[in-house]
């Protein structure tokens, strides 16, 4: 997989079913969903995995969950629950080097994950 193909959904080099867009952030649907609602919510900085992050990112993270759960509401999964995943490099499975949320909804979720 690409190293960072959502650049290329940011910059509209490839298409997307955007949901949300702001200055700073992006929302879209996954292409392989694994629930009914599967919306990926990226920032359009690159920054490769959460490991990545510096204490100056607090901001844009606090306001990528504040826009996975304004999502999450309009999609109308506020009421039964929904769930937020960031998976970090290899051991936890990111394909995608480019940070993102997954918000997963519509289904009973279980636990452990796979
Ligand atoms: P990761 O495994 O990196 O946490 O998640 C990457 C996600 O990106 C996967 O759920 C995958 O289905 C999704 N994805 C990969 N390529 C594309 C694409 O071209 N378009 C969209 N909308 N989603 C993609």
């Amino acid at each position: 997989m690409s190293d960072d193909l959502f650049l290329k959904i940011i910059q509209r080099e490839i298409d997307a079913d955007i949901v949300y867009e702001t200055d700073e952030l992006l929302a879209f649907r996954d292409i392989n969903p694994q629930a009914p609602t599967h919306i990926l919510i990226i920032p359009k900085e690159h920054i490769r995995t959460l490991d990545d992050l510096q204490a100056d990112h607090a901001g844009l993270v606090g306001r990528m969950v504040l826009a996975a759960a304004e999502i999450a509401r309009e999609q109308g999964l506020a009421q039964d629950g929904y769930r937020l995943v960031v998976n970090c490099r290899e051991a936890g499975g990111q394909m995608v080097y480019h940070i993102h949320l997954h918000l997963l909804g519509g289904r009973q979720m279980t636990w452990p994950p796979g």
